[in-house]
């Protein structure tokens, strides 16, 4: 870990970790909102991701929604990187009383993170909107259980839609009063891999009244000005052995 963030956690007691797409970037996660997403996308699709994964399209073009979901959200072989495995030890050395990630890929737990508030959800939970069932990621992609690219419930034949927030779609209330509460309460807040401009992560920042504000981003963010210690570089390298 750099020094320079070891010493600001040493003198901690209760940091948070706000997280956004860089931090699955370097578990070679393509960042969907980046350029070349938006490019793949329009290429392809002639859509935007937000576009596509709008409540909207959703529901009046869900086989090329799942079409797209399927081929650019979802990286099963992906593994935790050294960012996130420095977050699960620091949780487990009682220093990080949370993780809030705007990620939907559930590395940070695949990592052995316990307290995560996924803002957006996860990839690896689905439900029927019928009768509620829990299915897996490895059921929703499989062609077997599936019309074309719909996954079908095996109860009920509803449809099963991923328990990921979509554009439109309200956050979860339990998990925001999660985060908020975390980071009301943290000493110390750490926000790596994210810009801050994605709704809700700049007002959630707000709500930071502790000591130590450290940004760990490869490019320079509106709030470098309220932080004690600003890095420019690898979430992964910095947070990292
Ligand atoms: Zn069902």
């Amino acid at each position: 870990m750099d020094p320079r963030v070891r010493e600001v956690i040493d003198r901690s007691k209760r940091v948070v970790f706000f997280g956004g797409a860089g931090v699955s970037t370097e578990s070679n996660i393509p960042d969907f909102r980046s350029e070349s997403g938006l490019y793949n996308a329009v290429s392809k699709y002639g859509q935007s991701p937000e576009t596509m994964l709008s409540r909207t399209f959703f529901q009046n073009h869900m086989e090329t929604f799942y079409d797209y979901y399927k081929n650019n959200l979802i990286y099963r072989e992906a593994l935790p990187n050294k960012a996130h495995l420095a977050l699960a030890k620091l949780e487990e050395e009682g220093k990080l009383t949370g993780i809030v990630t705007q990620n939907i890929d559930g590395l940070h737990q695949l990592a052995g993170s316990k307290t995560v508030y996924e803002l957006h959800g996860s990839v690896l939970r689905n439900y029927c909107v019928d009768c509620g069932a829990f299915y897996d990621l490895d059921y929703i992609m499989d062609p077997e259980h599936c019309e074309g690219n719909i996954p079908k419930c095996e109860t009920c034949g509803g449809i099963v839609k991923p328990d990921v927030v979509l554009y439109e779609e309200a956050l979860d209330d339990q998990v925001i009063n999660g985060a908020v509460n975390a980071i009301r309460n943290a000493d110390t807040l750490i926000v790596g891999g994210t810009s801050l401009v994605v709704y809700p992560a700049a007002g959630l920042i707000n709500y930071f009244g502790g000591k130590d504000l450290i940004l760990i981003n490869k490019s320079e963010t509106q709030y470098d000005t309220r932080a004690t210690l600003v890095i420019n570089d690898s979430i992964g390298k910095i947070l990292g052995e």
